[in-house]
């Protein structure tokens, strides 16, 4: 790790390797078939490594050192399982440039982005790190004589661990931290759209003292790496972050066996402003909710809810604040590119299909086509008006940088759009009316409601987690988390008082 912390004040090139492996029982490991996928900038399409194309026998692989580690990692008492995290957390933090410069190079997010994004999974590490001082059960009371109840927490077992790569740093820390301290051994499918991310973390834990096989990593593709691991007799419980579709498909694999599974799936989430919004702030977090992190964020604000009354000055508002956001890899930028072509184009005909069926583009709508942005995954920000609330593009989730605008007449015509939506994820609400605002939170149907501010945010010791299609009613993090990676043991302490004492 010397090189890393002398030279990582440049950029990620020389921390990465040409090739990302797993990490199996502590070792890098190729994948068996000797099987690579090369890795694109998204940023200028360069190929900028490959990465182990891991099959079922890496995944078996991977689970069985997985589980041979877990009972010793299990023994270990949660309070030395915390202090071990506390050493990869510091590891990390002293790590931290180098750790955003290799998140920032996989995604083509900025390196400020990255930065605060690699704290926030450190100070998540550090919750959960914590919690080795706690891990609390429950002592109650018994209808029986002489009989002591209580409840004590114990680990599940193998944990399969399956990430989206929007926030790569995060969601590895999101699911790592809580499974390792609940006395899991893990089996991590990391993003194949950010490999770097995973196989750097776990080596910055393996060198500051993770006890080798409890923390496992599969490279891979989702149907070829991930489809084996949620399908494994050996995991115990699943925790999967992505896309609704392939939730549905993992939900229904750990239903046939009767794993535990925690799904935190897509969004399609409602900012509504009222009529006696600050419109100013309505606009910045707006423009925030819709485009920062280009719109990948499952909490992505991409339904905007404007009363009739103060539509069209918010429209005008909320097209000069998108014209002037700037577009690019860099500290300056506001945004980047999208994580890869195919999910590029995947919105580009989606906005092509809004547009026959009626939608009318007010700003962005299109690939950047410029020389210092043609050979990215850039999009421009785009802001849609016109569609239905039924149309494609009001119901699916495009993780880009694209939202819609609708119009409402008053509050409860915003509630009714708000909630129109197969998805339940988050909220939001603009309005300095207080009854407005807590009669919102209390009737929205999605998992986090906001009062004047974004659609997203979460913090570490709290939790967060969706209705309806967004996810099946687990919430990570915060101590909510534990309850995914934990089972509860109910135990009676019985004793005979007449003949002992
Ligand atoms: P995705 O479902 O395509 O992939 C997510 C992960 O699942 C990847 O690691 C992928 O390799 C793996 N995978 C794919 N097919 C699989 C299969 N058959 N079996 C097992 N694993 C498989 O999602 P994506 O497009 O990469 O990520 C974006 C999605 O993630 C969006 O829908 C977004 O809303 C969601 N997301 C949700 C949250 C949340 O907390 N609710 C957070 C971040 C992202």
């Amino acid at each position: 790790m010397d090189g890393l912390v002398r030279r990582e004040k440049t950029d990620a090139s020389h921390i990465l390797p040409d090739y990302i492996p797993n990490w199996i029982g502590g070792e890098e490991t190729s994948a068996q078939e000797d099987g690579v996928f090369e890795k694109r900038s998204p940023h200028n399409g360069e190929i900028m490594f490959t990465v182990a194309r891991s099959s079922a026998a890496d995944v078996d692989r991977a689970v069985m050192a997985a589980k041979r580690a877990q009972f010793s990692w299990a023994q270990t008492p949660p309070v030395q399982r915390g202090n071990i995290l506390h050493k990869v957390c510091n590891a990390l933090e002293e790590h931290q440039e180098a750790m955003a410069r290799v998140v920032a190079r996989e995604t083509g997010k900025s390196f400020r982005e990255a930065l605060g994004e690699t704290s926030g999974a450190i100070a998540l590490g550090r919750f959960f790190a914590g919690e080795g001082q706690r891990l609390y059960g429950r002592t109650t009371t018994s209808g029986i004589p002489n009989r002591y109840s209580m409840t004590v927490r114990q680990p599940c077992g193998v944990a399969a661990l399956i990430t989206a790569a929007n926030t790569p740093i995060a969601n590895v820390a999101w699911k790592v931290f809580p499974a390792l301290i609940c006395g899991n051994g893990v089996v991590l499918k990391a993003a194949e759209d950010a490999p770097a991310t995973a196989w750097l973390f776990t080596k910055i834990a393996h060198e500051s003292g993770m006890y080798p096989g409890a923390l496992n990593v599969i490279q891979g593709l989702g149907p070829e790496a991930g489809a084996p691991l949620v399908l494994h007799p050996g995991v115990d419980v699943i925790s999967f972050t992505g896309s609704t579709t392939t939730g549905r498909w993992v939900g229904e694999q750990a239903a046939k066996r009767m794993a535990k599974v925690s799904l935190e799936l897509g969004g399609k989430n409602p900012f509504v402003v009222c009529d006696d919004a600050d419109l100013a702030l309505a606009v910045k977090w707006a423009c925030l909710s819709a485009f920062s992190n280009a719109g990948q964020r499952c909490a992505a604000g991409s339904r905007i809810i404007v009363f009739e009354s103060v539509y069209e000055q918010f429209r005008e508002m909320f097209v000069a604040a998108t014209a002037k956001l700037e577009v690019g890899p860099s500290d300056d930028d506001d945004l980047g590119p999208v994580i890869n072509e195919r999910q590029l184009k995947n919105m580009l005909a989606v906005i092509e299909r809004a547009q026959e069926q009626g939608a009318r583009i007010l700003i962005g709508g299109g690939r950047m086509t410029d020389e210092a942005h043609v050979r990215g995954y850039y999009m421009s920000p785009t802001l849609v008006e016109g569609a239905t609330p039924q149309a494609e593009i009001s119901t699916c989730e495009l993780f880009g940088p694209i939202a819609n605008l609708y119009q409402a007449r008053d509050f409860e015509e915003a509630l009714k759009l708000a909630n129109d939506s197969p998805y339940g994820l988050t909220a939001c609400i603009h309005t300095r009316n207080l009854d407005r605002a807590i009669e919102f939170v209390h009737r929205v149907q999605a998992g986090v409601a906001v009062v004047n501010a974004g659609t997203y945010g979460s913090e570490p010791h709290v939790p967060f987690g969706g209705l309806k299609q967004s996810g099946n009613g687990t919430r990570e993090p915060g101590t909510e988390a534990l309850d995914v990676y934990t089972e509860l043991k109910t135990i009676y302490l019985n004793t005979d008082k007449d003949d002992n004492v």
